[in-house]
């Protein structure tokens, strides 16, 4: 580790302390730990510094990540969401777009981003969400589903279709015709600040239309799904070092039939489990990092398998440390329980298990030609 990712894990630790399970209960995260974070550019590391971000590349921001998924995933969940509208806002964004927005998210603004529909979740092309021209502006139209940070943000960008094609908009939470209605009880990142969205005729200045619009659908999705997913990913190396953490200290101190836990050859088992599944999604993630820096083709798969290995290591990981911390996981706040919770979300988010599947089928069979 090197010694700015040595301060920025310090700075962050020092923020959340122990305090993620008393935020997973509340259903909430505080204001001040969200403006602290986002005002020195924590939530969105890997913005160029010409944008007053930290420039971190994607292997660096990825163990950043990990760290913060290791304590908080609503607190990491939010930070992939205003990682994820960054990096669009810098894929589609003109210059000048750039400047203004990507400024406001390395200044504290925080930004979530809009793109699953109640008809659109796994097949975004199946998008209804309008944006289209009136005179000097522009008009959105549409319902979002589970935007995550949605409760927390001053911005959406928000996918639709235009014309025959695509286009990102940047949204005031605050514009005129823009509902904002939590979801009620999520099953994990409980406080991620979920949210469903309503826009109604939401009139918006040209500016507020990153790159014009007129993108093809599909590559917007993967523009913004790239980040998302290895950010996801890289947030679930952190679960699973969190659960590791606590199964193996627990196995080698809690005894029963006259020795350590860990020395019971069936609980043992169930460690390597956990040990391998943490190497595994780590190499993965680090794999993907590598080819995402080098701009490397190749980035589309890696991403694709580190989610998909990440994600799944996480929620089996995190069943095997509840397994074998028995009782004492068994409650609302203690880091397994709630891991147990935010893990199985992380399989169907970004791409679920079986969409990454998909990709990885196509994959091997296009590159065995
Ligand atoms: P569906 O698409 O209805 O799929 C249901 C099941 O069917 C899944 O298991 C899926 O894998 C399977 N399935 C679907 N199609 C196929 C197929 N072709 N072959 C095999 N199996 C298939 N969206 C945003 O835009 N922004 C966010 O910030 C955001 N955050 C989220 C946070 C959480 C915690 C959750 C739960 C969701 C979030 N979402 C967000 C929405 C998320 O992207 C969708 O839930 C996801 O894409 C899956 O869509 P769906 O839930 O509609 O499931």
């Amino acid at each position: 580790m090197n010694e700015a990712r040595a301060d920025l894990r310090a700075a962050v630790g020092a923020l959340v302390g122990d305090q993620a399970a008393g935020w997973d209960l509340a259903g909430l995260l505080p204001a001040g730990v969200l403006r602290k974070l986002g005002g020195d550019g924590l939530l969105c590391a890997e913005v160029p510094a010409e944008y007053g971000g930290l420039g971190l590349n994607s292997q660096d921001g990825g163990a950043f990540t990990a760290y913060v998924g290791s304590l908080c995933s609503s607190l990491r969940s939010v930070m992939t969401s205003q990682g994820m509208a960054a990096w669009t806002i810098q894929r589609m964004g003109t210059p000048l777009q750039c400047r203004e927005y990507l400024r406001r998210l390395t200044g504290g603004e925080l930004a979530a981003v809009a793109f699953s529909e109640p008809q659109a979740g796994s097949d975004l092309s199946a998008m209804r969400t309008q944006i289209w021209r009136d005179g000097d502006e522009f008009v959105l139209d549409g319902t979002k589903v589970w935007t995550t940070a949605a409760c927390y943000a001053d911005l959406f960008v928000v996918a639709g279709v235009h014309r025959q094609a695509g286009a990102a908009v940047v949204v005031p939470a605050r514009a005129v015709g823009v509902t904002v209605e939590p979801v009620a009880n999520p099953a994990g990142c409980r406080a991620a600040g979920h949210a469903n969205l309503r826009f109604d005729s939401v009139r918006l200045p040209a500016e507020a239309v990153l790159g014009g619009g007129g993108q093809p659908l599909s590559w917007l999705f993967t523009t913004a799904l790239g980040y998302g997913r290895i950010s996801v990913a890289w947030g679930c190396v952190g679960i699973l070092r969190a659960c590791l953490s606590a199964a193996a200290a627990h196995a080698a101190t809690r005894r029963q039939f006259g020795k350590p836990l860990a020395e019971h050859q069936l609980v043992a088992r169930h460690l390597a489990e956990l040990y391998s599944a943490e190497r595994v999604a780590t190499w993965a993630c680090e794999h993907a990092s590598r080819c995402r820096d080098a701009g490397s083709p190749e980035q589309v798969a890696a991403i694709v398998l580190a989610k998909y290995l990440s994600a799944r290591g996480a929620a089996r990981g995190a069943a095997i440390a509840a397994q074998i911390l028995g009782s004492a996981a068994a409650q609302d706040g203690h880091v397994v329980a709630r891991a147990c919770r935010d893990a199985k979300l992380m399989e169907i988010i970004e791409g679920s298990n079986e969409i990454c599947q998909l990709i990885l089928a196509q994959h091997a069979v296009a590159t065995s030609r």
